[in-house]
């Protein structure tokens, strides 16, 4: 894959903008379609992180392909957190709502154990789903006769961006727990969006769509398995 590319159509450039001496700058233009080749680069983060909530694939390409940065995994053991503590949330409300809880005080070492175990079934369902995807990329490789290369680092990295929008359904649990169910599979069906969003524009080849959607609904499905099959197994125990 190139270095960078343009945000609206996808041709490869060589450089987002060049430095000219006295600290001017000049966007590059895209030598297919013309355009500006990433607006991005003159905009305040704010504005970007509206467009990639927008699900703008221009602002996933900016984010994913033209913006260099570390390891996903840090992002990742934020978004376990924020996860965990959304699943506690409406567990606790489910609880509250069948009546089982206000019979005895908080116990608030329970609590922590509770939170522990949401941790490791958060953890659990993104490994899963990214496991799936990179299988289905890997058999797009296979299927398309290796002409075309996987870039796992760039899948891993779509797919861990595509979830922070996770984080959203904190602000609306906290506002009120009545909806918490209903909100919470709002907020499911959009992150299959904009991972959805996030693969086509990693993906590279022919039928980049196609093996984008494929790749999450397989991905959220074997989500759906495991994460189910921890809860069973958790409430047993
Ligand atoms: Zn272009």
């Amino acid at each position: 894959m190139a270095k960078f590319q343009c945000i609206e159509c996808g041709s490869e450039i060589d450089t987002l903008y060049r430095d000219y001496k006295g600290g001017s700058i000049k966007i590059s233009r895209c030598k297919v379609c013309d355009k500006v080749a990433d607006k991005y680069v003159e905009y305040d983060p704010v504005v970007i992180l509206l467009d990639a909530l927008l699900l703008q694939r221009q602002a996933y390409t900016h984010l994913l392909i033209n913006t260099k940065s570390d390891s996903p995994w840090h992002l990742a053991l934020l978004l376990w957190i924020c996860d965990a503590f959304s699943k506690l949330v409406l567990q606790r409300s489910e609880l509250s709502n069948k009546g089982l809880l206000g019979e005895h005080p908080i116990n608030y070492s329970y609590l922590g154990l509770e939170l522990y175990l949401n941790y490791i079934i958060a953890a659990s369902e993104l490994l899963t789903l990214l496991a799936t995807v990179l299988v289905v990329f890997f058999i797009k490789r296979v299927l398309h006769h290796r002409h075309i290369s996987i870039n796992s680092k760039l899948i891993t990295r779509a797919v861990i961006v595509a979830n922070l929008g996770r984080v959203l359904a904190i602000p609306a649990l906290l506002w009120g727990q009545s909806y918490g169910q209903l909100y919470s599979v709002l907020c499911q069906g959009y992150v299959c969006l904009s991972s959805v969003q996030a693969l086509r524009v990693v993906s590279e080849g022919n039928h980049g769509t196609l093996w984008a959607v494929l790749a999450v609904t397989l991905g959220f499905t074997t989500q759906f398995v495991v994460s189910n099959f921890l809860h069973t197994w958790l409430d047993h125990k």
